[in-house]
């Protein structure tokens, strides 16, 4: 049983010309094999909490703790927390010239296992895990995120856990831009893993539709930086059907 543990979570974000406080403490606890679903509106900050837990350099986090089993992940360098167990799907390059997506998941496989799979088993797992989501193998000969469409980098994330097996995942958006049908293959992914390896999952989306197929065991709304309000799955049926403006405070005068 592994744990993520956030506590009072408070991150910046340094531009150019600002120091602008994003996250302003933020309290999470997710468990293996339970899926948390984090929604709310637009520049919430949900992605930057994604961020934050990857150890993008960009997000400064400024308080707070983030714990894995008790472990400082804040103090853990970026491949150190994929070794621990995280999987965050925005910790991969956005592009790897010249590098096969075969070549790419084998080498992340051996470096967070400390030893190369073999390789029998690892061509029967791969072709095993693209099938499943309906991949055609030739996808494995193509270089990492080159040309990839929004649904086939989606599928391309879900790959990679499947693979990689990790503790926790955090899904950011991974619904976005997917039609109905591509949806359903990737949840169905996300639910095979979470079967199969009792996978914790920190799903953020702006919308309740993938969480039709994902069922979750807490919903919390993200308003401005801070957790507003944790339920149940009932809760995004409510935001479904009433949306984020009763969270939504008048503008201070
Ligand atoms: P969400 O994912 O909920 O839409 P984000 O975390 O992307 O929200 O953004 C939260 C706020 O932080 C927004 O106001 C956004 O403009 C700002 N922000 C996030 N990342 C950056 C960045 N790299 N540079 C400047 N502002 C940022
Ligand atoms: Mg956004
Ligand atoms: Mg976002």
């Amino acid at each position: 049983m592994t744990t993520l543990e956030i506590r009072d979570l408070q991150v910046s974000v340094e531009t150019d010309t600002e120091h602008k406080e994003i996250l302003r403490g933020v309290d999470l606890t997710i468990n293996s094999g339970e899926t948390h679903a984090i929604m709310g509106p637009n520049g919430s900050g949900k992605s930057t909490l994604a961020y934050a837990i990857a150890g993008h350099p960009k997000y400064t986090v400024t308080g707070g703790t983030i714990t894995l089993d008790g472990e400082d992940v804040l103090a853990m360098g970026v491949d150190d927390r994929a070794h621990a167990g995280l999987f965050l799907a925005m910790q991969y390059p956005v592009e790897v010239p010249g590098v096969t997506v075969s070549n790419f998941l084998r080498t992340a496989k051996t470096s967070i296992d400390g030893e190369a799979p073999k390789l029998r088993t690892w061509v029967k797992d791969m072709k095993g895990a693209m099938e499943a989501l309906r991949m055609d193998a030739s996808f494995a000969e193509r270089n990492v995120n080159e040309g990839f469409s929004g649904g086939e980098k989606k599928r391309h994330e879900i790959l990679q856990m499947e693979l990689l097996q990790p503790k926790i995942a955090v899904l950011d958006e991974t619904d976005s831009g997917l039609d109905v049908d591509a949806l359903k293959i990737v949840a169905e992914g996300v639910n095979r893993v979470k079967e199969a390896t009792g996978l914790g999952v920190m799903l953020i989306t702006h919308y309740t539709r993938i969480l039709r197929y994902i069922q979750p065991d807490r919903v919390h709304v993200f308003i401005n930086g801070r957790v507003a309000e944790s339920g149940g799955p009932e809760l995004a049926d409510r935001l479904e059907a009433e949306g984020y403006d009763r969270y939504q405070t008048a503008p201070a005068v």
